[in-house]
């Protein structure tokens, strides 16, 4: 029976109501009255039902679809300004137990090269990084108790916060690991860690059952229910996703909307992130030979519905896409961007990364980040570098309500700016730095509040003067 309340993956996902919903979608995707009530409903921003979110994924009213896209820009503007929060993906091992079918790093890939990185090799990836300008990163590692156990990943979460290189350093770690116990969530909550992210890759128990005949991710309920062990380890920030291709969207769109309800309603708290990554070519790995890939105009759709129903979840998209897409869902409600990205493990360091074979999916988006800056830049962006959040402690209810109340603006934006003048100065090309000078100047006018207009202007000259790290 379904129940969003419910800790049990097949109460708060339930296979019925996803059905019931697919069946109450297409029944009304014409139903014109009951569009433009959602419609209105969302113009208010507040979100959406994962029904009322599947009935406007299901029509395919041209008129209906352009509103839908302008209202997601709308909400998009509103709600996260013109920032743009970067990051790089780190990827520490490529071991892996278990049989995923979509993955390169499945335990039968013989075609694989298999390498974790020591702690040292972790310091040359991070310095790599940090010479970039990077201060914010995703951890990925295989799942493998033997050469990935939670210690490795705990000490090479406290070696990357340990690296103070130049101006550079690593403020917010997140980590992207298989599911765990709530002992583990503890520990990861202790060392520091951002966000806790876990793709869900299907909702749909049977066919997840199928994606993964063997290994311990197998376990379609202790994968789903995740989340649940995480906040009871007190990782309040998580972050879901789909592997968009294995299943029908629709299913997994509306899978995606009832966890988030499911986390608000259990904790009162929804997802901080929702990624959305498509199934890629990798070593042994042909998309084609999935059946339910969705193409860009469909991927757009969901993005800006994304956008529309979770206003307050930040939303993020990886190098698996190239720049034509990422321009387009930006507009749409994308967040947070990784730049620069190497999905090799060891491969910031490396002079021909993508070919020695280690890596988890080919990326379309081969530009630095320096050239993914200065084009967010150009179409009116502010890449922001801010980590404040959750070293201000705002955290779960506590960052939600601050959203909510409006009050973000007064953090976030200068936040954004500061960070931005940091990159400019210890990074950037002259090119780069350029157009960035003039954007902070242009953007410094928009902060609502005086007072901490004043003091970011007066933080902005400091950094120029050599001082770095400083937050709202
Ligand atoms: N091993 C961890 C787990 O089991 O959740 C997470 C790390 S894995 C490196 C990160 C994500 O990459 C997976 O959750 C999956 O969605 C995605 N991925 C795997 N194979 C992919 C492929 N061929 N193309 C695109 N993304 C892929």
């Amino acid at each position: 029976m379904y129940n969003p309340k419910s800790q049990k993956a097949e109460e708060f996902i339930s296979h019925e109501e996803i059905l019931q919903t697919l069946a109450y979608a297409q029944e009304n995707k014409e139903n014109l009255p009951l569009i433009r009530d959602i419609l209105d409903k969302a113009r208010k921003g507040k979100g959406l039902s994962h029904r009322e979110a599947s009935v406007l994924l299901a029509c395919e009213n041209q008129d209906v679809i352009r509103e839908i896209y302008a209202l997601a820009e709308k909400i998009k503007t509103d709600y996260y300004g013109s920032r743009i929060v970067m990051f790089a993906p780190l990827y520490l091992s490529n071991y892996c137990i278990n049989g995923c079918v979509y993955c390169p790093y499945h335990r039968g890939n013989s075609g694989v090269v298999r390498k974790k990185l020591t702690q040292e090799e972790i310091r040359r990836q991070v310095i790599a990084l940090q010479d970039m300008g990077h201060k914010r990163l995703a951890l990925e590692a295989g799942e493998d108790p033997l050469h990935n156990p939670i210690e490795y990943i705990l000490e090479s979460i406290q070696t990357i916060y340990s690296i103070q290189h130049k101006n550079g350093a690593i403020r917010r770690v997140n980590v992207n690991i298989a599911a765990t116990t709530v002992e583990n969530y503890r520990k990861l909550k202790e060392a520091g860690i951002g966000t806790y992210i876990l793709f869900q890759e299907t909702y749909h128990k049977e066919s997840y059952e199928q994606l993964h005949p063997t290994g311990p991710k197998r376990d379609y309920a202790y994968h789903t229910e995740a989340m649940d062990r995480a906040m009871e380890g007190g990782i309040d920030d998580v972050g879901l996703g789909v592997l968009f291709g294995l299943e029908r969207y629709a299913y997994e769109f509306a899978g995606l909307l009832m966890h988030a309800e499911h986390l608000e309603a259990a904790y009162g708290v929804g997802p901080h992130t929702i990624s959305v990554p498509r199934i890629k070519r990798a070593e042994g790995i042909d998309p084609e030979s999935f059946s339910n890939g969705i193409d860009d105009d469909t991927f757009a759709k969901i993005c800006a519905l994304i956008r529309i129903a979770v206003p307050y979840t930040g939303m993020i998209i990886s190098t698996r896409e190239n720049k034509a897409v990422r321009e387009r869902v930006l507009r749409l409600g994308v967040s947070q961007i990784s730049g620069g990205s190497r999905t090799t493990v060891g491969g910031y360091d490396t002079p021909l990364p993508e070919e020695d074979g280690s890596a988890q999916f080919d990326v379309s988006d081969q530009r630095t980040l320096d050239e993914v800056v200065r084009w967010l830049m150009e179409l009116g962006y502010i890449p922001s570098f801010c980590t404040a959040c959750y070293r201000e402690g705002r955290t779960g209810d506590r960052f939600m309500s601050l959203c909510k109340s409006g009050q973000i603006q007064n953090c976030c934006h200068p936040n954004a700016l500061m960070t931005l003048k940091e990159y400019l100065e210890d990074y950037a090309s002259p090119e780069t730095k350029a157009i960035g000078e003039r954007l902070i100047a242009e953007q410094l006018d928009e902060i609502p509040s005086e007072s901490v207009r004043a003091v970011a202007g007066a933080h902005l000259q400091k950094i120029e003067k050599g001082s770095r790290d400083f937050r709202f």
